[in-house]
């Protein structure tokens, strides 16, 4: 926050109405803030103090006495029948209590039902039903008006444009909140990125500019839910004394209600509620940003009443905050296993989202031009859950003088080869393979890793020293340690007992499986999964080696970028001599041998591609009874495939086949084929 405390405080004042205007106009006009919550609030409870101190100096158009923002153009402006407030909050449990006490003092009684909701982290819409028909449906706005959002929001399956009821209330207007769940938000900006379009930075942007499409299509393609939370106007209906009550009638009437929600006593019903939901914030398939605390009694919450902008019955206590500012000190540059040199940011250090996060990956050339970063650059990260931090947004209007662009090296920062782009990828890498001391590193971490060849006790820091002091520079290195004992004794925190119990685990891995063995490889793109089905794929390393692409593609999820990796790792005469040097050392695993009895199987020999959707058996089913049969299964077609068998929607892979003359089945001639074999 911008440090005013030398200046009048009637400038303070001002300036902080002007620039809390500003954010709040991008925030809700624009859905595209330039500054994170936290930074807003920390501004608004800033101008809130002064006010409190100086009435005298509240100004007309300060935030503090109304709600959001004017509506924008594009719609209609509706005026509200009661005006859609605001909330106060609560950023401890001390301002919590306050709230209780007050609440109490007001009601003359300390013992208080209290209904507590999930804050959603959306935006509030008001739905208008008559005689149980959906009317209209208005944005929050400003409070007093909203935009008539009414094509739009009839898009969304969870907005009934019926009530579930014979007896519907002759008026009803019922709140609640628009949000996008978390994976639909990621696919989203996933497909933005892909097409170039604009990012949103987080499912609350995503959602109001969803919602605020001047194309209902749009609206319609974009995964928004509606959840209730209160029925703020009711004509020519029962009279209802409970808040949670009214949500479930809601809930009967159609609406979605959170299912987190609950009625709870005191206050102190409401601070144990507060730590339930705090430790399951994170596994909750959409955003939430604190807990809403309502008076559950209707007839209270009339006698409480409201002040300017929020009703005295609620509050909202918000979680800490998963987005923040800070600024960019430094861009440097990791070289990685393969060679892909990542911009990495050093950030002044910032606590988001639970952690104190000092660095974010910019990943890639594209990344920086998508942001437009530039080193000492002020920039959102956030950090939602247990994701990594991610640099979200620049702040533009913070951007400091001595701000520069960031050049990408033309030589690898750790070895001066040469860097080189392959057209088309976005990554830029360093030329020097196993002689760059990082990827020399990288690469040996990888191979001792736990999904390789599992070696305890050899960890990240250790390589490091083996890889400096020169004792490891290839895999195979790692099996002739045991003759460099008094090399290691050199080494830090390394005593006798160390390195005999390293040792032994460095033997202990030299018995391995053919799976971990391929992926220890580090081959390009070749990661677990793929390193397991080439391992049942081929029988043995040599087939496995000498394997052309097309037979490579042939097996399942290998596609062409993929085989051509593996193809051109074992082309390469340093790998094979990798791959010679670790056999010479002892490493082991158990070949599959094409024994006597899987050749007696009835569809030895056989290569099956499954395609399209079966409805009696699922894909994974049938793919497993033809592995047991002793047929291959692979991923695509080609020459060799067999046969291919063809559920309904089959598309590509069927025109392939149908080109190529081979043999296709479909669902009911699989069955039939299948039962021949039942005593298989
Ligand atoms: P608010 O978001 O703190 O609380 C009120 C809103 O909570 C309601 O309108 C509704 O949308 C929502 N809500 C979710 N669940 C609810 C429930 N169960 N019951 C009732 N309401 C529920 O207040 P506000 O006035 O909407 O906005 C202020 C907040 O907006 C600030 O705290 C700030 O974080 C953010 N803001 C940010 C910027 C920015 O530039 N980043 C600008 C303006 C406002």
């Amino acid at each position: 926050m911008i440090d005013q405390s030398i200046k009048p405080v009637n400038e303070q004042i001002i300036e902080l109405v002007k620039l809390l205007n500003d954010y709040s106009y991008a925030y809700h006009i624009k859905d595209s803030p330039i500054v994170p919550d936290a930074e807003y609030d920390r501004c608004y409870k800033a101008l809130q103090e002064l006010e409190t101190k100086h009435p005298e100096l509240i100004q007309k158009s300060s935030p503090t006495q109304r709600v959001g923002e004017k509506p924008s153009y594009g719609f209609v402006t509706v005026p509200h029948t009661l005006p859609m407030l605001s909330l106060d909050n609560a950023f401890n449990d001390a301002s919590l209590i306050d709230f209780n006490e007050r609440v109490s003092k007001l009601l003359s009684t300390s013992h208080i039902d209290y209904c507590c909701e999930p804050k959603l982290d959306g935006l509030a819409i008001s739905l208008r039903y008559e005689f149980g028909r959906l009317v209209r449906g208005l944005t929050r706005g400003d409070g007093l008006s909203g935009e008539d959002i009414t094509s739009n929001i009839k898009t969304l399956k969870s907005i009934p444009l019926t009530l579930r009821t014979d007896t519907p209330p002759e008026v009803m207007e019922v709140r609640g909140e628009i949000y996008m769940p978390t994976e639909g938000f990621e696919r989203l900006n996933a497909t933005a990125i892909e097409k170039g379009d604009k990012v949103f930075v987080n499912p609350r942007n995503a959602a109001a500019g969803s919602l605020r499409q001047l194309d209902p299509k749009v609206t319609a393609t974009r995964p928004l839910v509606l959840c209730a939370y209160s029925i703020g106007y009711i004509e020519g209906g029962e009279e209802l004394d409970s808040h949670f009550d009214s949500l479930a009638i809601l809930n009967n009437w159609g609406f979605r209600i959170n299912p987190l929600m609950e009625k709870v006593q005191g206050i102190e019903g409401c601070i144990e509620y507060y730590a339930k939901l705090e430790a399951i914030r994170n596994e909750l398939s959409y955003d939430i940003d604190g807990i809403v605390y309502k008076v559950d009694s209707i007839e209270s919450q009339k006698r409480l009443g409201f002040v300017a902008r929020a009703p005295r019955w609620a509050i909202a206590r918000k979680f800490p905050a998963q987005e923040e500012m800070t600024q960019i000190e430094e861009i440097d540059f990791q070289v990685g296993r393969t060679g892909a040199i990542t911009p990495v940011a050093r950030l002044k250090p910032v606590f988001v989202g639970g952690v104190t996060v000092s660095n974010a990956t910019l990943h890639n050339k594209d990344e920086i031009t998508r942001l437009g970063v530039k080193v000492k650059d002020f920039v959102i990260i956030r950090r939602a859950g247990d994701v990594i931090p991610q640099i979200v947004q620049v702040v533009e209007d913070r951007r400091p003088e001595d701000g520069y662009s960031v050049i990408f090296p033309e030589q690898c920062p750790v070895c001066s080869s040469d860097t080189e782009q392959v057209s088309g990828e976005a990554t830029i890498r360093c030329t020097g393979g196993l002689a760059c001391s990082a990827q020399r590193k990288e690469a040996l971490k990888h191979f001792v890793s736990r999904k390789a060849l599992d070696i305890d006790g050899l960890g990240d820091k250790l390589i490091e020293q083996l890889v400096e002091m020169e004792l490891v520079s290839s895999p195979a290195d790692i099996f002739l340690l045991k003759d460099k004992k008094l090399d290691l004794l050199k080494l830090e925190r390394m005593g006798k007992k160390s390195i005999d119990n390293l040792l032994n685990s460095i033997e202990a891995a030299k018995n391995t499986q053919f799976n971990r063995f391929i992926y220890s490889l580090g081959i390009r793109e070749v990661g677990e999964a793929t390193a397991r089905t080439l391992a049942s794929y081929f029988k043995t390393l040599a087939e496995l080696m000498s394997a052309n692409e097309e037979v490579l593609v042939s097996v399942e999820d290998v596609g062409p970028i993929v085989a051509r990796h593996i193809r051109v790792f074992f082309q390469q005469e340093s790998n094979r001599e990798t791959i010679n040097l670790l056999l010479n050392a002892g490493l082991v695993w158990e070949e599959k041998p094409e024994s006597d009895e899987s050749l007696d199987l009835p569809l030895t020999g056989k290569i099956y591609v499954v395609t399209g959707s079966l409805s009696q058996m699922n894909r994974d089913e049938v793919k497993n009874r033809l592995i047991q049969l002793g047929a291959k299964v692979s991923g695509s077609v080609s020459s060799k495939t067999s046969c291919l068998i063809a559920g309904e929607k089959a598309g590509s892979k069927l025109t392939k086949a149908q080109s190529l003359n081979l043999p296709i089945m479909d669902e009911t001639e699989l069955m039939a084929f299948l039962s021949d074999f039942e005593a298989y």
